[in-house]
């Protein structure tokens, strides 16, 4: 098993006038491939910045990351927007799926967009839709399903071309219990069968449980790292 993410001394200060607020100091992690890893920690610590910038969303102040071995703060901007859009998927907390489109066609967008013709788009998005339990559903419209299976959408979405790493931001913040748990099984599933390895930040504690390590965040650093499973 090689290792997927590399975090080296990762340093995040933001500067609001004259005013620094360190959001990560110091961070130092790494994320073995097909890995289910959670991160959890109080508010602030610093938990959507580190994913922010281990998915090229955003830049440390110091450190680097590495992914698969390659230096992202090394990418030109064509390399970082093909890094963003084909080596990394993204859940967020809100699922924006676009609300006039079906579930397939939501699933389709990222593939439309990287050029993906027509008929394999559409036979993949339903190929993906069915591996997050959602094969039914695939001509529903978000508003005409649940909290969860919108999520799940989202999901399969973020899977659309093919990355091998899911980076997802309380993905069940918005969820309720039962749902919440179905879709950390969605990623426990798409790690255990596909080998994708994926970064879930979590609030719920419960839900840790379905990963293989826990990394806790406090004041930007991280406090500890503890296996769950395997
Ligand atoms: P978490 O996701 O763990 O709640 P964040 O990574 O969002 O924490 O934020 C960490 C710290 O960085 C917080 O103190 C937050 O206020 C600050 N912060 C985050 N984004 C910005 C920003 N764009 N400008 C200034 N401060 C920010
Ligand atoms: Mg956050």
């Amino acid at each position: 098993m090689g290792e997927v993410v590399v975090t080296e001394d990762l340093w995040k200060v933001y500067r609001v006038g004259r005013v620094e607020y360190p959001a990560l100091r110091g961070v130092n992690l790494v994320v073995e491939e097909g890995e289910f890893l959670a991160v959890v920690g109080p508010s602030g610590s610093g938990k959507s910045t580190l994913l922010h910038i281990i998915g090229g969303l955003d830049k440390p102040t110091r450190g680097e990351v590495l992914v698969d071995g390659v230096r992202i703060s090394g990418l030109g901007r064509n390399e970082l927007a093909e890094y963003r859009s084909k080596k990394v998927g993204f859940v967020f907390q809100f699922y924006n799926l676009i609300p006039y489109l079906t579930a397939v066609e939501n699933v389709e967008l990222p593939m439309a967009i990287a050029g993906v013709g027509r008929e394999v788009r559409r036979s993949r998005a339903l190929e993906l839709l069915k591996l997050v339990g959602l094969a039914g559903m695939a001509l529903k419209r978000p508003t005409e399903l649940s909290g969860g299976e919108q999520q799940r959408v989202a999901i399969a979405r973020a899977l659309a071309n093919e990355p091998r790493l899911v980076l997802a931001d309380e993905p069940t913040g918005n969820l309720d219990s039962s749902s919440a748990k179905a879709v950390t099984k969605t990623f426990r599933g798409l790690v255990d069968e596909e080998g994708v390895t994926v970064i879930m930040v979590t609030h719920n504690i419960e839900l840790t449980k379905h990963c293989d390590r826990v990394a806790k965040l406090r004041d930007g650093r991280v406090e500890s790292v503890m296996r769950v499973r395997g």
